[in-house]
């Protein structure tokens, strides 16, 4: 075993065993009883219930994510990524095809295999809990969409990738890096008009009592009522949310249409105040400049390791080329990635909370508590998950965390 494949299997271990210890910690830190903070929304049942959901879940990700590491261990010791690529060049596709149908059909592979864990988190696990709205409609139509979107906006951005570092000897890694960030701001610009309609309707707020009180309140904090969507939520699930996309002209706030069943007007309020704070305070935008930053580091680093021979000799390989070394590089550099996303997650709880203090501050603080309290509740949120899986997995801060800082606020 050559160096590049001890980092890659250890950093595919590591992360195995921090998530297996990370499991276990969260399923010991489920409480016994109900904390008081929550004893006016919940009753013993449903507390129950949603301890049950986190038990249910946490066992149904260890399973997927064992069956996912012993597959790619599998296929990469049994040279399984060497096999394929003769069979792909024999085909002589020429340069660039040969990469999209390499690349096509791994990825091909990885969602036909996982399409029964997904089958059964909906159809089962959801259902069990009572979640689950989904037809097998709306389930088929989703993957079929999502397949066209993979190619139609996938498909040509890879085989620039691949063009790039294929004919440009130096200097690829910068047209990359351009090419990649375009297409990151036409996504994020089209999604709320182009693609997320795809999915759901999105309706704008209808007149009445709930929108004349919204509008009070952004003429107040100085915000384009026109932006305030109501989305069909319920086609899939019951599970109720809110969330802001969107840059420019674009941008869009979308309420679910079971968070506005189940929300008091003034809950509702301080939930989009909520959302209206992540753009006041710049979170987005942040959030773009910094992944932007990150693709530039990605795609250097890709330059210096694409060439090297001792990573394509990790995988078995008996030919070097662009399209299994962006694979390879992917798991490269995994472990940069681990700490990149532990660090945007720690970020973006911060954001949280600042998206909390706008909404207690130019709102109302019991609103915002209450709509949490019910979030919780709607959602059978685990209420005291455990710090450590916090620091691994949580973008937004445990509840109780939340609830204690916006009490706090001056
Ligand atoms: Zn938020």
């Amino acid at each position: 075993m050559n160096i590049f494949a001890i980092i890659i299997l250890a950093t595919l271990l590591i992360d195995f065993v921090l998530n297996l210890a990370a499991d276990f910690y969260n399923l010991k830190s489920l409480e016994k009883s109900l904390p008081e903070e929550f004893s006016d929304v919940y009753d013993e049942e449903t507390y129950e219930k949603s301890q049950e959901y986190t038990k249910v879940k946490t066992k149904f990700g260890l399973l997927t994510s064992s069956f996912n590491l012993v597959l790619l261990l599998v296929f990469w010791f049994a040279g399984g990524f060497n096999w394929l690529d003769e069979i792909v060049r024999g085909w002589e596709l020429g340069t660039i095809w040969t990469g999209l149908t390499y690349i096509g059909m791994l990825l091909l592979a990885k969602s036909i295999l996982s399409l029964p864990f997904s089958l059964y988190s909906t159809f089962v696990i959801e259902e069990r809990f009572g979640f689950n709205k989904t037809t097998p409609k709306t389930f088929v139509l989703d993957l079929l969409k999502g397949l066209g979107l993979g190619i139609l906006l996938g498909g040509p951005l890879l085989a620039g990738l691949l063009a790039f570092f294929t004919y440009i000897d130096q200097y690829a890694w910068l047209y990359a890096w351009g090419a990649v960030t375009a297409f990151t701001l036409f996504i994020q610009f089209v999604a709320p008009t182009w693609i997320m309609p795809l999915f759901n309707d999105f309706d704008p707020l209808e007149e009445g009592e709930l929108r004349q009180k919204i509008r009070e309140y952004a003429d107040k904090v100085n915000f384009a009522l026109e932006g305030v969507y109501v989305m069909d939520g319920s086609k899939r699930s019951s599970k109720s949310n809110a969330f802001f996309t969107g840059f420019g002209k674009n941008k869009r706030i979308a309420l679910y249409d079971t968070l506005i069943e189940n929300h008091t007007e003034d809950e509702l309020v301080a939930v989009l105040a909520h959302e209206i704070g992540h753009y006041k305070k710049k979170h987005i935008i942040k959030n773009m400049v910094i992944s932007i930053a990150q693709t530039g580091i990605m795609f250097f680093l890709l330059s210096i390791f694409l060439n090297s021979e001792g990573l394509y000799d990790a995988f078995y390989m008996e030919q070097m080329s662009v399209y299994v070394g962006l694979i390879f590089f992917g798991m490269l550099y995994a472990p940069i990635d681990m700490i990149v996303s532990i660090f945007m997650q720690v970020l973006s709880r911060k954001y949280e909370f600042e998206a909390d203090n706008f909404a207690a501050t130019t709102f109302r603080k019991e609103p915002m508590v209450e709509a949490l309290k019910k979030l919780s509740k709607d959602n059978l949120s685990n209420l005291t998950p455990h710090p450590f899986y916090v620091f691994l997995n949580y973008s937004h801060p445990p509840v109780l965390e939340r609830i204690k800082v916006i009490r706090a606020t001056d």
